[in-house]
């Protein structure tokens, strides 16, 4: 997730010029069935293919019934009202035998009507749950779930003490411009979503939203034109994303063009106001090429920033989100690292349960050391003494690394004492060999969502070494590890 300020001295021992160091947050092919007229959609969905399930740090948030292959959303945002009216499109594999479904929605939002298979289904909307009563549906049958709905939508809490994450889900501004950061959750708050990290699924949405204004998303941008007075926008991620990686922005936005390694087509939406950001933005082709030789090819068809008016940033999928605030900073640059690398470390490979949020963090935070050493001068050794420094500290404050406090999420712990643990483990293993690890577990899990013990049997294979012990003590050890 997104950027935040340290509260603790946030000198690096990397350079002397320093700039503070900053870790960022910050198939089968499926049988449409009886449905027709839906939007285009990928011929086949095996990547999308999940193993939904009761999330063990926010069980209030997902649902083990549904495994959702596709949204297809309409959307359209009316800034004078504030108002967001909804179609939502759902293509989704019933996960087990099942009668009932359940989904996030935010209480804000007012449905007025569902449909299953085209089948008009009696639905509860009780707190910030869709209840569905299907009727008998096996498991693996696929079925496509229609809700229409509308309303003010409402942020939410976000399970964290950072000052830099206010809110969870959609996010309006005075101006009425919107924005989401919605990690761990809080996609719930614009659209009807199994809310957790272990159900990935493909995006097609289309924005109406006044002439002037756009509506983004990740993905390939499919269409923009002006109907009217209104300007639709329609983009459509060609890999599997979670949710929480769904990046929103509808504001003033203008498109800037830039070509990454092998042509990799990248895209930065700006306001006006904002392009004196787009010489920082513009390194993004350099930082791509320094991570694809470390870490092996960019793992999507596409790479874009999205400049929004907010605190924080975060490793939105093909579009990262970056806070102005954030861009104004001296370490803006590394922060924008620090997203690109999550691009192999929490996009293409996701943690399937928010108690692995270290699988992001720690990856991406230890890649963003090696890229500030490699670039501002310094050495690992001061690295090294920087994080044994303030390592018991934050497990004080938050708790482990591998168990950390449901209401600190995204706080310290994940980033500095999980990279602390693979700067340990490179100096066991040695710099071929951590690179080759690095670079080859996001190759292995391709699109997937993934399990501390996954690694932890990976790290050993590929060691042929047993680190068990090692892995599971520095990710859940209350005393700093010597
Ligand atoms: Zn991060």
């Amino acid at each position: 997730m997104a950027a935040r300020l340290l509260d603790l001295n946030r000198r690096t021992a990397v350079a002397a010029a320093a700039t503070a160091l900053i870790v960022s947050l910050v198939g089968q092919p499926i049988a449409h069935g009886v449905v027709a007229n839906r939007s285009a959609a990928p011929s086949t969905y095996r990547s999308a293919l999940s193993r939904p399930h009761h999330d063990s740090v926010y069980p209030g948030k997902g649902s083990t019934s549904v495994d959702a292959l596709q949204y297809s959303l309409d959307l359209t945002w009316d800034d004078f009202d504030r108002e967001l009216t909804g179609d939502a499109s759902i293509l989704f594999r019933a996960a087990k035998d099942e009668s009932r479904l359940t989904l996030d929605l935010g209480t804000a939002l007012h449905v007025s009507s569902v449909t299953l298979d085209n089948l008009a289904v009696p639905t509860k909307h009780p707190g910030n749950k869709l209840v569905i009563e299907t009727g008998d549906l096996a498991e693996s049958s696929k079925h496509y779930l229609d809700v229409s709905y509308h309303g003010v939508p409402r942020a939410a809490r976000a399970p964290t003490r950072r000052s830099d994450v206010p809110a969870a889900g959609f996010t309006t501004r005075r101006s009425d411009q919107v924005w989401a950061l919605q990690e761990p959750y809080g996609a719930f708050t614009w659209y009807p979503v199994n809310d957790q990290p272990a159900d990935k699924a493909y995006y097609d949405i289309t924005f109406h939203t006044r002439k002037d204004w756009r509506g983004m998303t990740g993905g390939k941008l499919v269409s923009d034109k002006v109907v009217g007075e209104q300007r639709v926008t329609r983009f459509r991620q060609d890999a599997p994303a979670a949710s929480y990686l769904v990046a929103l922005g509808i504001g003033p936005y203008r498109e800037h063009s830039d070509v990454g390694p092998h042509g990799l087509p990248i895209t930065y939406w700006v306001r006006h106001s904002d392009r004196k950001f787009l010489p920082q933005l513009r390194r993004t082709p350099h930082m791509l090429r320094w991570l694809e030789k470390r870490l092996g090819p960019y793992p999507f068809a596409s790479a874009g920033v999205i400049v929004e008016p907010m605190a924080s940033a975060e490793e939105t999928q093909t579009m990262v989100t970056m806070g102005t605030s954030v861009l104004r900073q001296p370490y803006g640059r590394q922060d924008l690292l620090h997203e690109f690398a999550h691009s192999w470390y929490g996009d293409t490979v996701t943690p399937q349960d928010w108690r692995d949020l270290w699988l992001n963090e720690s990856f991406a935070t230890y890649i963003q050391l090696r890229w500030e050493v490699a670039h501002y001068g310094g050495s690992m050794r001061h690295v090294r003494h920087f994080l044994a420094r303030y390592d018991q500290r934050l497990r004080n404050e938050y708790g482990p690394p591998g168990d950390y406090h449901a209401n600190d999420f995204a706080e310290l712990n994940v980033y500095y004492c999980g990279a602390r643990m693979l700067d340990r483990l490179h100096q066991k293993i040695g710099n071929r060999a951590m690179w080759r690890l690095l670079r080859r577990w996001p190759q292995r899990h391709h699109y997937a969502t993934v399990t501390r013990a996954e690694w932890i049997r990976f790290v050993n294979h590929q060691t042929g070494h047993d680190y068990s012990h090692f892995i599971r003590h520095w990710l859940m050890a209350k005393r700093s590890p010597k």
